[in-house]
C-alpha cells in the first residue's frame, strides 16, 4: 500500500477518535477532529485531561457531574428562576 494513503487512513482514524472523545466532553469535534489528525496522540491526552463541558452553559463541570449528567451552574441557575 502506498504510504502516502497509510498516513491518510491514520490521520482519519485519529480525527474520528479525538472528535468522538470531544463530543461526548461537549467540546467542538470537528475542530478537535482536524487537531486529532495533525496531532494524533497529543490531542488525545490534552483531550482527556480536559473537563468536560455542560452541553447548556458550556461552563467546565467536574467528571462526576458530567457522568451524573448534572451542571452545578445549570441547577444554581433554575432554582433562582423557581425562587424569584
Ligand atoms: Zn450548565
Amino acid at each position: 500500500m502506498d504510504p502516502n494513503l497509510i498516513k491518510l487512513i491514520a490521520a482519519l482514524l485519529w480525527a474520528v477518535i479525538v472528535g468522538l472523545l470531544a463530543n461526548r466532553k461537549n467540546r467542538n469535534p470537528i475542530g478537535w477532529g482536524i487537531v486529532g489528525a495533525l496531532s494524533w496522540l497529543i490531542a488525545l491526552v490534552v483531550l482527556a485531561f480536559m473537563p468536560y463541558l455542560c452541553p447548556k452553559c458550556k461552563q467546565k463541570i467536574s467528571n462526576k457531574d458530567a457522568k451524573a449528567g448534572v451542571c452545578q451552574n445549570c441547577v444554581n441557575v433554575e432554582q433562582n428562576e423557581v425562587i424569584s
